[in-house]
């Protein structure tokens, strides 16, 4: 079932979409080459903690960590570990909050010092895609448009879109109804009304589509090896124009 968000509740979400951005901020000062993806954690949950909050994704479904820390072919889903950053690295880090009652859930995808420049063109193309995904995501219009237009994108810049993993609504609860897959057909699937709000999280892959679960259970990484980008943000539907509650600006302008 699709829960429609009062405003007073929409305005709760923006006040996590905003605590999640400032904490994808904090960790994206600390991150340079020499750092562990553990110590990431470590400055993530403090700071959620310091402003009242709680790491949404510790104990989800048995998920260990304040952060999902997911560094070059690992897509998803990464555990933070004893691995030392290194130039060249990218690092995608998906951090949620859980503050009034509701969630925060949003993703960005750094990179560590000097990187080669068909690793930089997967990051800036992920992220784009992610706000023409956005910019569909109006009341009137399908969960289809969105996918659409990412896949459409992503795929005329060589790279490719994984399948079994997508976005969400989220509220009271992390992952909500309906599913916003990164592909799909214009015009398909469920309408969007005023009063959703999803989340919208590309995850794209410079080589084949093809992922794999590590033995741990939780690490997803691509098939071939090739590097893997993610971006994510929440949107609430409106009529005419999406209303992104997350911002990416304490981390670009740090
Ligand atoms: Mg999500
Ligand atoms: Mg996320």
């Amino acid at each position: 079932m699709i829960k429609i968000k009062t405003e007073e509740e929409i305005e709760i979400l923006r006040e996590n979409a905003i605590l999640v951005s400032k904490t994808l901020a904090e960790v994206g000062k600390a991150i340079a080459p020499g750092v562990t993806t553990k110590r990431l954690d470590e400055i993530a949950e403090t700071f959620i903690r310091d402003h009242g909050a709680v790491p949404g994704f510790l104990n989800y479904g048995g998920f260990p960590y304040t952060l999902c820390i997911s560094v070059n072919d690992t897509v998803v889903h990464g555990f933070p570990s004893g691995y030392c950053l290194k130039e060249g690295d990218i690092v995608s880090v998906d951090c949620g909050t859980i503050y009034k009652g509701f969630n925060g859930d949003s993703a960005y995808t750094f990179a560590v010092g000097e990187i080669d420049p068909e690793t930089a063109k997967l990051l800036e193309v992920t992220k784009k895609s992610l706000y023409l995904g956005a910019q569909q995501a109006v009341a009137g219009n399908r969960i289809g448009d969105i996918g659409f237009a990412i896949q459409r994108y992503c795929e005329e810049n060589g790279f490719s879109v994984v399948r079994e993993l997508v976005g969400h609504g989220i509220g009271k609860r992390l992952h909500e109804s309906p599913e916003i897959p990164n592909y799909g057909r214009a015009g398909q699937g469920k309408k969007l009304h005023e009063g959703m709000v999803i989340c919208i999280e590309p995850m794209i892959n410079a080589g084949v589509k093809d992922i794999y679960l590590e033995d741990n259970g939780w690490d997803v990484r691509t098939a071939d090896g090739k590097k893997s980008a993610h971006f994510e943000f929440m949107v609430a539907i409106r009529k005419g124009a999406p209303d992104i509650l997350t911002t990416f600006e304490y981390i670009e302008n740090k």
